[in-house]
């Protein structure tokens, strides 16, 4: 399969190139030349699959001139087994035709991992075969940065460098990441805070010569393409266990960078019969705001209890406009030169192409909570804060009662401690796999926000 720029002027790439690449040259970000479609048949046939065979189908055509069939398989079966309940994606009934969807039983509880642990292997296997290393760096202020340890940590072929801002990170959140411990994890702390970080790393993108040409600096940051592809799988799970595709499911996800409600569309663009797709934000609602008044303006950054969702643009948005716009890359590049400068609108026809099939809510902590204390009275279900952004969401908005609304569960309560007990409620247990976490013998090297010493010490580490 060949991926285009949604801005038209950098070079068409295979998988294995996009993989490797972040952004592309022209400054857009990759998407399939041409998605494959599947009829209701193919589809159906695909009910009894287990998860790890339906994601070789999915995923399959996207990766077939990069990885033979047999090693996708064992990779699939491999990256899925180190999942922590039997059905991989278990759905939770929470009311009459209502569910959520629960993405977190992988090893970090968030659904990040289904992306991330499959990313490790993919690049992983890159590497072994150009004979290459390479060298991830991040910043994270939580989730995604324990999400990419966890995936990296058996790479033979990966240092993996995460930056968190030293004291400002929870306990929980820290130690998932500092406590894994192998040779080619680095967790630095870095006496600043994450916008400092997240300077540092892309300062570093931006001029690799700290890495002497002899290695190669790789993004696993929420653009790159193989983890959107990664998350197509799900819809097509829960829609097949719920009577899909012979009939319509809806779904409201919890949004930040829209990489996961853009999986959906793909999932839809691809034939699976969806009714209704529901962006859901928190008061970081540059999105909502654009559905809902066609303005585009991004607002300074607000600390909220759902810290994941906490973005001030979506940069995967652009994925979209790039297919209402009928993949016409110069309009988008002009388009996204327009948003960049302060405040923007979309045509409005193409606007009413996306409302036919998303909406858009938004919620503030004091609904957040509302939400987690509402569902725990009625059914004794205990939601994080991003999962119960979701759940209001899709009681928002919902168009067809009839219809399954699924709500995408992103984390596990236990990561989001504030919020639940915000919500007059107890903190939950950790899971097994993690209950000896508060424990486990921590690794971590607190650095000065600078970047040379940043440098220094990740040549050292690489080098020596
Ligand atoms: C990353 C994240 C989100 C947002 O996902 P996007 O793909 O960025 O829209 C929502 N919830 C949780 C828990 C997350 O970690």
């Amino acid at each position: 399969m060949k991926y285009i720029s949604t801005r038209g002027k950098a070079p068409v790439l295979g998988f294995e190139e996009v993989l490797l690449t972040g952004l592309a040259t022209d400054g857009g970000l990759y998407v399939p030349e041409k998605l494959p479609t599947y009829s209701l048949d193919e589809i159906r046939s695909w009910r009894e699959l287990p998860y790890d065979q339906l994601a070789y189908k999915i995923i399959q055509p996207f990766v077939s001139d990069f990885i033979d069939g047999d090693e996708l398989r064992a990779m699939l079966s491999d990256t899925y087994a180190a999942f922590a309940h039997k059905a991989v994606v278990p759905l939770q009934q929470i009311d009459h035709n209502e569910y959520v969807m629960e993405l977190f039983h992988g090893p970090t509880l968030a659904f990040k991992d289904f992306a991330l642990q499959l990313l490790g292997r993919l690049l992983d296997h890159s590497l072994q075969k150009r004979g290459e290393k390479a060298v991830i760096m991040g910043a994270t202020s939580g989730d995604t940065g324990s999400a990419a340890i966890e995936g990296c940590r058996r790479c033979e072929n990966i240092d993996i460098f995460i930056l968190h801002p030293h004291n400002r990170v929870s306990d929980v959140q820290r130690r998932q990441m500092t406590t894994v411990l192998g040779d080619n994890i680095h967790n630095i702390a870095i006496e600043g805070n994450f916008d400092d970080c997240q300077r540092m790393v892309k300062e570093s993108f931006a001029d690799q010569s700290f890495l002497r040409g002899e290695r190669r600096l790789v993004a696993v940051n929420s653009i790159n393409w193989a983890r959107i592809m990664a998350q197509i799988v799900y819809y097509f799970y829960a829609a097949l266990n719920l009577g899909g595709p012979d009939r319509k499911i809806a779904f409201s996800v919890p949004t930040g960078n829209f990489g996961d409600i853009f999986a959906g569309y793909l999932a839809m663009q691809m034939g699976l019969p969806i009714d209704q797709l529901v962006i859901a934000t928190n008061k970081n609602d540059v999105l909502h705001r654009l559905m809902s008044q066609n303005k585009y303006e991004a607002l300074p950054l607000e600390h909220t209890l759902s810290p994941s969702m906490d973005i001030v643009v979506s940069s995967n948005f652009e994925r979209l406009l790039f297919d209402l716009y009928d993949r016409n890359g110069p309009a988008i590049a002009d388009l996204m030169t327009a948003m960049s400068t302060g405040s923007a609108t979309v045509d409005a026809s193409k606007l009413d192409k996306a409302r036919a099939v998303f909406d858009s809510d938004c919620a503030s902590d004091e609904e957040t909570c509302a939400t987690i204390r509402d569902v725990h009275a009625q059914t004794g279900y205990l939601l994080d804060p991003h999962t119960a952004i979701g759940v209001k969401a899709a009681r928002a908005t919902r168009r067809h009662t009839n219809v399954p609304m699924v709500t995408l569960g992103t984390a596990h309560p236990v990561k989001f401690a504030e919020a639940v007990s915000k919500s007059g409620l107890a903190s939950p247990e950790l899971p097994l796999h993690l209950s000896d976490l508060m424990q486990r013998e921590e690794r971590y090297t607190v650095l000065a926000n600078d970047r040379k010493t940043v440098h220094d010490f990740m040549v050292n580490e690489v080098f020596q």
